[in-house]
């Protein structure tokens, strides 16, 4: 109620009073003219308030019944408040089915979970992709139609940095990428996109790699075999021929090296998950990698130490582990000045099991460190060359800690040396009793 409102008021209730007053004075009856004056007043007030509970709840939508005054005010605040909201309601509807047209166009399927992770709403395209049907999937959990275990593993996760690849529930030959979005006080939003197309091309550059790596392997042992026999042979004495033949053998060998880490990452990459899945007894497993360090080490003299904890087993395949760490290990030896020193350690701690492959060689420069798992990549190419390297073990090491659920962590010094971490979560460690 404004100011005004407050004085016209005051102003009609003395009038009022004063009405009565005359009355009375005419009549002598005081008490009744007032009682009477005052009880009128009454009654027309709870009138116009029955009105107003009437039309609030009857017809909201009509405009108010007429009403004169301060009641009139009061019909008509409320009428022009009812008209906003209605408007507003109109707006947010239009911008509602504006989203919904645009998301009935979209390509892509988008479904929204509430926070138990149960569907809300979703696009044609999810129906398309995902098999959603409307409605009966209504309130249902997303886990239960979408049945595939990496779904149901990803789904869990807390957050989703990465999008996941996985074939559609409709049709195994067409390939979904699906992405979980968090928004608003715990829901999510999916999205999948068909990706056959991308899928099918990296497919073909996979199999061409793997088939071009395949087919060159033949010739190559050929060619080594013949200069092995060549540089066996006793009769051979002319430093130049020796020295030409025991380069091309070298260079063969490396061929060699480069076709075997190209085949073990087509075969990494052919599918998700190793499949010859036991405990993998790693300290063994490190302690011949250890012996094969020293090996390659030979005269350049490294000094290299093992620390593992013998009860702590990892989960998967013990060939791709196997590969991982000795790529690590031989860096070590590779990219460590004569004489060095590399540590290995293998232990566990409440996050899960670490294998730390710590040397004080040369070092790698802070710019180098994200692209040093890319294939090929290379610090520097003479030294790649020096030693042999392929460019591929760290591609290698990424895929197999990848499909271990591990991770990988590179801390380096120019000059002080590198420490390689691998890290794999405690759901991945099996303890045995009995020595490794
Ligand atoms: P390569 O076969 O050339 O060694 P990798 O993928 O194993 O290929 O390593 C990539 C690059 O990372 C190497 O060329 C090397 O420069 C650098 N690197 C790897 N390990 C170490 C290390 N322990 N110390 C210094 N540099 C390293």
């Amino acid at each position: 109620m404004n100011q005004d409102w407050r004085g016209t008021l005051i102003r009609q209730l003395l009038l009022l009073l004063a009405g009565c007053l005359l009355v009375g004075l005419l009549s002598g009856q005081y008490a009744w003219a007032l009682a009477i004056g005052l009880g009128a007043w009454l009654g027309w007030t709870l009138w116009q308030l029955l009105r107003l509970q009437d039309w609030l709840s009857n017809r909201p939508d009509e405009p108010p019944p007429y009403s004169r005054g301060l009641w009139g005010e009061v019909f008509d605040s409320l009428y022009h408040l009812q008209r906003r909201q209605q408007r507003a309601r109109e707006r947010l509807q239009a911008v509602i089915e504006r989203i919904q047209e645009s998301t009935t166009a979209l390509r892509d399927a988008v479904v929204m979970l509430d926070a138990d992770g149960n569907l809300e709403w979703w696009n044609p395209a999810a129906e398309r992709l995902l098999g959603l049907k409307s409605p009966q999937d209504h309130g249902q959990p997303v886990t239960n139609l979408v049945r595939h275990p990496r779904f149901k593993e990803y789904f869990e996760q807390s957050s989703h940095p990465e999008p996941l690849e996985l074939p559609s529930p409709l049709d195994d030959h067409c390939r979904l990428q699906l992405h979980i979005t968090h928004y608003g006080h715990g829901q999510r939003l999916l999205l999948a996109r068909d990706v056959t197309r991308m899928h099918q091309l990296e497919q073909m550059r996979k199999d061409f790699v793997a088939n071009v790596s395949h087919e060159l392997r033949t010739p190559l042992t050929v060619i080594g075999g013949y200069l092995e026999t060549l540089l066996d042979a006793p009769d051979d004495a002319n430093p130049r021929r020796r020295r030409a033949l025991e380069r091309m053998q070298q260079q063969a060998r490396r061929m060699q090296a480069l076709l075997d880490d190209l085949l073990l990452l087509a075969r990494l990459e052919a599918s998700d998950y190793p499949t010859d899945n036991q405990p993998v007894p790693v300290a063994a497993l490190l302690r011949r990698i250890q012996a094969d360090a020293e090996t390659l080490s030979g005269a350049r003299g490294h000094r290299i130490e093992l620390e593992a904890d013998p009860q702590l087993h990892l989960k998967g395949s013990e060939l791709e582990l196997h590969s991982a760490f000795a790529n690590l290990v031989f860096n070590a030896v590779k990219y460590t000045q004569d004489g060095g020193q590399i540590r290995i350690r293998w232990r566990a701690d409440a996050e899960g099991a670490h294998l730390a492959v710590e040397d004080d060689g040369i070092g790698i420069e802070e710019r180098h460190l994200p692209r040093l798992t890319e294939r090929f990549y290379r610090v520097d190419a003479g030294r790649a060359s020096r030693t042999g390297g392929t460019g591929l073990g760290l591609a290698i090491v990424k895929h197999v800690l990848a499909r271990h659920h591990g991770r990988l962590e590179i801390v380096s010094r120019v000059g002080r040396g590198s420490t390689f971490t691998c890290h794999f979560p405690a759901s991945q460690l099996l303890r045995h009793q009995e020595q490794a």
